[in-house]
């Protein structure tokens, strides 16, 4: 699948993108241009038609990177008054946290532990505990360590219990199935350059139409008012300032090869047979993956480091790097850990490959010793 000489991101974006993808951003447009502005109606289409939202749901589009988006809803979507509880297993849920107190929205963030899913249980008990809590944000897959949270559990919780739910499913739409009628939910995030396959640079969020249209006036910002941004979209089609043309063209294209591809199942397909060669192919070399499998999402793998003392991340991801493949630093707060991105125009032989780079360089470094168990133990 891969042309030419770059090296393959195996990082959850930005990442390796096919050649058609990259040849849709050799055209400059302008932004007033009609052709331009039809692009991006139909993207808005293809993006909601993805959850079954039918005509009840809406997608907005926003400049920026996938956090933008994030920001851009909880501004829009929380009234100034209202009150956010955040499930918390990793760095992207503490990112939520982190931006409803610069949002100044009430916040309760909800520990739980990083190897471990948030279930309808506990978001039913924090939200039983505290009838002010007005919305939940919910990340779906946690890619800090890959994790794989219960959503449609969550979602059926806020419904009957009648609070909002925003969902932080950057790493996970496209990929894995998300239907609005058994995942109902307020907004929607995503972007441009996750399973996709796009390039990074904007993100979206799926609105439904009645949240949407009656929050007017709730977000903190210009730039990130969503409803802002939709107003303006529906009455002149254009995007509300300069939008990102090529990131526009690119995933265009890269929609287009998704649904050729087959759409969601057969991404996911990929992306679960990448995530299973990859897996297999690092414990033949004795690597552990740090979740269990049963809650490991087909995104993106945390490994423990080796125990070995001659184990060092960088020089172990320059030389990696150096047979062609980019790894990812791990990102969790309580082990040493490396992660490997199994998404992206991508598939099993490189998977295969970079398991064999892997072994090579820690033939090079003399790593003999790959389990932690026994450090752990210890
Ligand atoms: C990638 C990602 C984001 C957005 O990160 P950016 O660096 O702003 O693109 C947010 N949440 C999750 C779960 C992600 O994987």
């Amino acid at each position: 699948m891969i042309v030419g000489n770059d090296p393959v991101l195996l990082t959850p974006g930005p990442l390796t993108t096919s050649l058609a993808t990259k040849q849709a951003m050799l055209r400059d447009w302008g932004s007033w241009d009609a052709a331009f502005n039809q692009v991006t109606a139909s993207l808005r289409r293809d993006l909601v038609a993805i959850v079954g939202g039918g005509d009840e749901y809406a997608c907005v589009p926003l400049q920026g990177s996938g956090t933008f988006s994030v920001e851009a809803a909880i501004g829009t979507v929380v009234l100034r008054t209202g009150k956010v509880l955040v499930p918390n297993n990793g760095a992207y849920c503490a990112r939520i946290v982190k931006i409803c107190k610069y949002l100044g929205r009430a916040v309760v963030d909800l520990p739980v532990p990083e190897d471990r899913p948030a279930s309808a249980k506990i978001v039913e008990a924090a939200l039983a505990a505290d009838p002010a809590i007005t919305h939940v944000a919910q990340v779906h897959c946690e890619t800090g360590a890959g994790l794989l949270n219960d959503l449609a559990g969550i979602a059926q919780v806020c419904a009957r219990m009648g609070r909002g739910l925003i969902v932080d499913a950057m790493s996970s739409f496209a990929a894995l199935p998300i239907d609005v009628r058994t995942v109902p939910f307020d907004a929607l995030v995503a972007a441009s350059g996750k399973c996709l396959e796009g390039v990074p640079g904007m993100g979206f969020v799926l609105l439904r139409k009645s949240v949407l249209e009656a929050s007017a006036g709730n977000a903190h910002s210009l730039a990130m008012d969503l409803h802002d941004q939709y107003v303006y979209m529906e009455k002149t089609t254009q995007w509300r300032y300069t939008p990102p043309t090529h990131v526009v063209a690119a995933l265009r294209a890269a929609v287009d090869q998704y649904l050729a591809e087959g759409g969601q199942p057969a991404r996911l397909a990929r992306y679960r047979t990448n995530t299973e060669t990859l897996v297999a192919g690092m414990q033949a070399l004795g690597f552990r993956a740090y979740l269990a499998p049963e809650v490991q999402a087909p995104i993106i793998v945390t490994f423990h480091a080796p125990a070995d003392p001659a184990y060092d991340f960088k020089t172990f991801y320059t030389k990696v790097r150096d047979r062609g493949y980019i790894l990812y630093p791990g990102k969790l707060t309580t082990a040493e850990t490396f992660r490997v991105g199994c998404i992206g125009a991508i598939d099993a032989n490189e998977m295969r490959n970079v398991v064999a780079a892997v072994a090579e360089v820690m033939r090079e470094m003399g790593i003999r010793q790959v389990s932690p168990a026994l450090a752990r133990a210890a």
